[in-house]
């Protein structure tokens, strides 16, 4: 496995701080948690699609013959993570940024329509439309690439979260520094733990730690599909990244993927008991937030995991926090405070 031969663009902080969870572990009486913090990458408050974007972005500057994108386009939740990032590196590069948002949450308050993320995605700039829930959202983004080409513009079209092999190539890299910051401090990982939602975190993970040997295997906690859907999700786009990578065929297989649906509670987006109650008990024993959407739900997960005894006490177990605290302001209400 060659990374470097994949061009890239350095939008984020890295490596981001690998620390470890004492009050939480106290807390819940073991196993060992840490926190692999990808919500301090930098970029427009940071979050996970900014590894993504910098092998995507450096893919838009190749574009068109070498002349390079001018503009790009993506789509995702009102409350996208990713189009907010997204705005961010396509402001820093100076290219134009046409975000296309699909109401998957039926919310229509002021907090959830135009706080968090959206505000963030007019202050760098960006062009927002918005869809109904159900809406064909690749088809809209080709639709609005033919309209920009037509009055000759270079468009660039992202996909839903960042997440094809180009994108995942971004986790592949997560998987290779995670491995040395893990040998430099002698600690050995006996599992990582995130919130899996486009799936192309995971896929990089995947990809990336089979490809090194680590032996570490990869939990996803769903947000959105169903397992069998999730995973099978997953285990596509890392076949398609090890493809990509250039690995053998065969590498990546079905028992290096899994994922664990049973937090997503009534939907995308919808608040559940359990991501509110892991919001505020890591919000008051570490002084980290969390986000509604994704990493609230992915912890609510893990900690019922623990209370149900499935680590060892004196196993290390590793939860990539992927960011989207900026959510939580445009869920008030979840909290008590609306
Ligand atoms: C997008 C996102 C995820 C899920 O990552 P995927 O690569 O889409 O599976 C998790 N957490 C946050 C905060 C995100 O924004």
């Amino acid at each position: 496995m060659n990374l470097a031969r994949f061009p890239r663009i350095r939008l984020g902080h890295l490596p981001t701080p690998l620390e470890p969870m004492e009050n939480l572990s106290k807390h819940l009486g073991g196993p060992r948690l840490w926190i692999k913090r990808d919500d301090a990458t930098g970029l427009s408050t940071g979050g996970n699609k900014t590894r993504k974007l910098e092998y995507l972005m450096a893919d838009a500057l190749a574009q068109h013959d070498g002349a390079g994108a001018d503009t790009v386009i993506t789509q995702g939740a009102t409350q996208s993570n990713h189009a907010r990032q997204t705005a961010a590196a396509a402001a820093k590069l100076g290219l134009a940024c046409h975000i296309l948002l699909e109401d998957r949450t039926g919310y229509e308050d002021a907090a959830y329509a135009r706080s968090g993320n959206v505000l963030l995605d007019l202050l760098h700039g960006a062009t927002i439309s918005r869809f109904p829930g159900g809406t064909d959202m690749a088809a809209a983004m080709e639709a609005r690439a033919a309209e920009l080409r037509a009055e000759g513009h270079r468009p660039y079209v992202i996909p839903g979260g960042g997440s094809n092999p180009v994108g995942a190539l971004g986790y592949v890299n997560a998987a290779l520094e995670l491995v040395n910051q893990a040998a430099e401090m002698g600690l050995r990982i006996d599992h990582l733990v995130h919130a899996t939602g486009s799936s192309g975190t995971q896929a990089g993970l995947v990809a990336g730690l089979v490809a090194l040997n680590a032996g570490i295997p990869v939990l996803g906690i769903g947000v959105r599909a169903p397992r069998p859907q999730q995973e099978a999700n997953v285990l596509s786009l890392a076949q398609r990244t090890a493809a990509h990578l250039g690995l053998p065929e065969g590498t990546v297989r079905a028992e290096h993927v899994v994922a664990n649906c049973d937090y997503v509670g009534q939907g995308y987006g919808i608040p559940t008991e359990g991501m509110v109650d892991a919001i505020r008990l890591l919000a008051e024993k570490e002084g980290i937030l969390l986000d509604p959407v994704y990493s609230g739900k992915g912890m609510a997960g893990l900690i019922d995991l623990v209370r149900q005894g499935r680590f060892g006490k004196d196993e290390n177990v590793v939860f990539l926090h992927t960011g989207g605290a900026v959510g939580l302001f445009a869920y008030p209400d979840a909290f008590g405070v609306g």
